[in-house]
């Protein structure tokens, strides 16, 4: 037997993705140090490109890890392989070493920007080791952590096109910068106590510097009920202890926020679960780097203010994502002021402003909101709210995908024209894309003020500048009073299209599944509001909707009975004269006895039904959402709401605690209307019966998830067994989901839920620029 000696080979590698700014080039310097290999690593405009030359074992080896074992911030894309003849041993530098090149402009495809990244445990333990040199310091980072997207000014992703331009290196830091062994190198935001930002409190005029006396001060504010607003990663937070009623009140109140819960910052899991049921994807998601804010199961003997998340089941829990954040958690030494064990970190804003970034902006706007600030002196460039994620199905979907996602691209299974598709006009949200990439911004609010506009304006500039995208197609919701829609006709946007809202909401399932548009699917867009049109084109509220679509067009095959909505937006925040609106159009006898009817008071039940007798007044709508509202009231869980979705969010938290035992049906018409008539005649009678709230509740969801199964069925007698997919605001509903998928699947179906974009209108922007952008290319 003989022992052939293996072959020398050399091969270029170029690496697509997020792969600047991750640590990825140290890293291919370390494996092909490991395995013996020579060749460069280096950085262009497109990405990473290497040369390794080595034995072609070795080299397969060198492939096969350069894909599994990236760095964890890294996102490889495409990993493109050629050969090239074998250098001789012994010329150039490169014979028998692997080196780090200097960067390459070039000109390839634009760079992908990292998003923010939670501290790591290597920094966090330095921070917490009294004899490291960044012991106790704030803005400690690394290549694998800290802040990215919300410091970027400009490209190329370097020190001086960020906010930390304005921090010259001390020696020790440029040391580390510059040693492609240390952990970091080339980290652009890498900073210490002697070069890097620093914290001051100011309160009362005064302004007070040193890590410990702010923080301790801090303690002091949050330990006497006062509230903090605290400068963080993405924008100004409000802070104050959670553990107890008043200092939580005094906010809420101040901020102006009825009911809507408010998020919680906890120092670790263990405080974690003593408040809330934290499952294996809960737990997953609150330690993933992007950290966001998790939705978990509220425990009934939590250690929190019950004013937190008034009459919520759910409780939003985040864990610290920047030094400063641990720090705050921490006793500081000497002080005698424990610190807080559990803290309400909301939005530093006004209820309906955005975020507060800007120092001098904070300074006025959260004077009267906060006792204390809490600030430092690297500028936030741009604004970025936490996200927020909730576990359905197994999974952990994004409700508000922001810090820690964006901008990170979505990549397209078709190829589009350069769009911007500007989404919808709550939880709004643009999306720049062209080619096979789309990127959707953070998110930008509720787009009802103009100061709103302006970030919009800004945010759109900044993507086209990044991705180089000059938009030759801009999509806008169908709807005549979004502000967008407005501005891109008084503006003569070039390549304007009108994309309908539930359309957007299927084609961004599909897209986030890859699906290339060659085959339609069975679409279910539930949600509380869009804008549709009738037969005979006359505008109507949208939200119950089935249809067969593609990315080029759509077909409504059913839809949700529709009810004239006495009033529009005030019936809104009115669940009550929801259902009294569906008792008189669907004209179920109550004797004026239904739980819904005596939350009215005697006008408001007499104007609404006759409103809905005469039909002046009221707009039809198929909204799904407005049904989980009459539910909600008929059941007598919620008749008036502080926050969107309030009923529907306490209809499913009933719902999880009783069993279907009372079975209920929607009928179904040749013409694929839901007729939720017998539904309702079915809870009331329910009710009558002395079948339990919960079990009702429960009832109503697999109801739902049955009709879906029978508008399935009978959209696929004509179009075929197409995949279903499921987007809107509606399945934000974990248990709804999680129903309605294993209804589909028992029927052979196969189903497509969202995983990396929201459900809700905050995943509009990624639907409108795929068809609008798809059909212009
Ligand atoms: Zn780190
Ligand atoms: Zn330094």
């Amino acid at each position: 037997m003989t022992v052939v000696a293996d072959r020398v080979i050399r091969h270029r590698v170029v690496v697509r993705g997020v792969v600047q700014g991750v640590g990825f080039r140290p890293f291919v310097h370390r494996l092909a140090t490991q395995l013996g290999l020579s060749g460069f690593v280096g950085n262009d405009g497109g990405g990473v490109f290497l040369e390794v030359q080595g034995t072609s074992a070795d080299i397969e080896s060198f492939l096969g890890r350069l894909e599994h074992e990236a760095p964890a911030l890294a996102v490889v894309e495409d990993v493109e392989v050629s050969d090239l003849a074998v250098r001789d041993m012994g010329t150039g530098r490169d014979a028998s070493a692997f080196d780090i090149v200097g960067s390459e402009a070039g000109t390839g495809a634009a760079t992908m920007i990292p998003p923010d990244v939670a501290t790591c445990g290597a920094c966090l333990a330095e921070v917490l080791d009294p004899v490291d040199r960044r012991f106790r310091y704030p803005f400690a980072n690394c290549t694998d952590c800290g802040p990215r997207f919300t410091i970027i000014r400009s490209l190329p992703y370097d020190r001086p096109s960020t906010s930390m331009a304005e921090f010259p290196l001390c020696d020790v830091c440029a040391a580390e910068y510059a040693d492609p062994t240390d952990r970091r190198f080339h980290a652009q935001p890498v900073a210490c106590p002697a070069c890097g930002p620093r914290l001051t409190l100011h309160r009362d005029g005064l302004v007070l510097e040193g890590t410990d006396a702010v923080l301790a001060a801090v303690h002091g504010v949050i330990a006497r009920g006062g509230t903090v607003a605290v400068k963080g990663i993405g924008g100004y937070h409000l802070a104050c202890d959670a553990t107890d009623d008043e200092p939580v009140a005094r906010l809420r109140e101040r901020k102006g926020r009825g009911a809507k819960p408010f998020a919680l910052m906890v120092p670790d899991l263990a405080t974690a679960r003593r408040i809330a049921v934290v499952g294996t994807p809960e737990e997953e998601a609150l330690g993933s780097p992007a950290r966001p804010i998790v939705l978990c199961r509220r425990r009934p003997d939590a250690p929190v203010s019950d004013l937190v998340a008034p009459g919520n089941p759910l409780i939003g829990l985040m864990l610290p994502y920047s030094p400063l954040h641990h720090l705050l958690f921490l006793p500081v030494p000497g002080s005698g002021v424990p610190p807080p064990s559990a803290i309400v970190l909301t939005s530093g804003n006004a209820a309906g402003e955005r975020i507060c970034f800007e120092d001098a902006d904070a300074r006025v706007r959260l004077a009267g909101l906060a006792d204390a600030m809490c600030t430092h002196d690297r500028a936030i460039e741009s604004p970025c709210d936490d996200s927020v994620v909730r576990v359905a199905d197994g999974r952990a979907v994004p409700v508000r995908r922001s810090r820690g996602f964006a901008p990170l691209p979505v990549r397209l299974p078709v190829t589009v024209a350069p769009t911007v598709a500007f989404g919808g006009e709550l939880k709004a949200t643009i999306c720049v894309a062209s080619g096979r990439h789309a990127w959707i911004s953070q998110h930008l609010g509720d787009l009802g003020n103009l100061d709103t506009e302006r970030a919009l304006d800004g945010v759109r500039a900044t993507f086209c500048r990044i991705y180089g995208v000059e938009p030759e197609v801009h999509a806008v919701d169908r709807h005549p009073a979004y502000r967008t829609h407005r501005l891109s006709l008084e503006r003569g946007m070039v390549g304007r299209v009108e994309v309908q809202h539930h359309h957007a909401h299927i084609a961004s399932v599909m897209a986030e599944h890859g699906l290339d548009g060659t085959s339609p699917v069975i679409g279910m867009a539930f949600d509380g509001t869009g804008y549709g049109t009738g037969p005979d084109g006359e505008s109507e509220i949208w939200g119950g909707e089935v249809l067969v679509a593609d990315y080029t067009g759509f077909e409504r095959v059913g839809h949700l009975a529709a009810l004239p909505l006495p009033g529009g937006d005030g019936a809104v925040h009115n669940p009550c004269r929801i259902a009294v609106a569906y008792l008189a159009a669907l004209d179920i006898p109550t004797r004026g006895r239904s739980l819904a009817e005596l939350a009215c008071d005697d006008i408001e039940r007499a104007v609404v039904a006759r409103m809905v007798e005469r039909g002046t007044g009221c707009v039809p709508t198929t909204s799904m959402g407005r049904l989980f509202d009459a539910v909600a009231s008929l059941l007598g869980i919620r008749h008036r709401i502080t926050y969107e979705a309030q009923a529907a969010i306490e209809l499913e938290a009933a719902a999880s605690c009783g069993h279907p035992a009372h079975p209920l049906e929607f009928g179904l018409t040749d013409n694929g209307v839901l007729d939720p008539g017998p539904v309702l005649q079915g809870l009331l009678a329910g009710l009558d019966d002395g079948v339990g709230v919960d079990d009702l509740a429960c009832s109503f969801h697999h109801a739902l998830a049955g009709a879906v199964v029978a508008s399935a069925r009978r959209a696929a007698d004509s179009a075929g067994r197409l995949p279903v997919a499921l987007s809107g605001g509606v399945f934000q509903n974990a248990l709804l989901t999680g129903l309605t998928r294993r209804s589909l699947e028992a029927d052979g179906f196969s189903v497509l839920t969202h995983r990396s974009v929201p459900p809700n209108d905050g995943g509009l922007s990624l639907g409108q620029a795929v068809i609008a952008g798809y059909r212009r290319s």
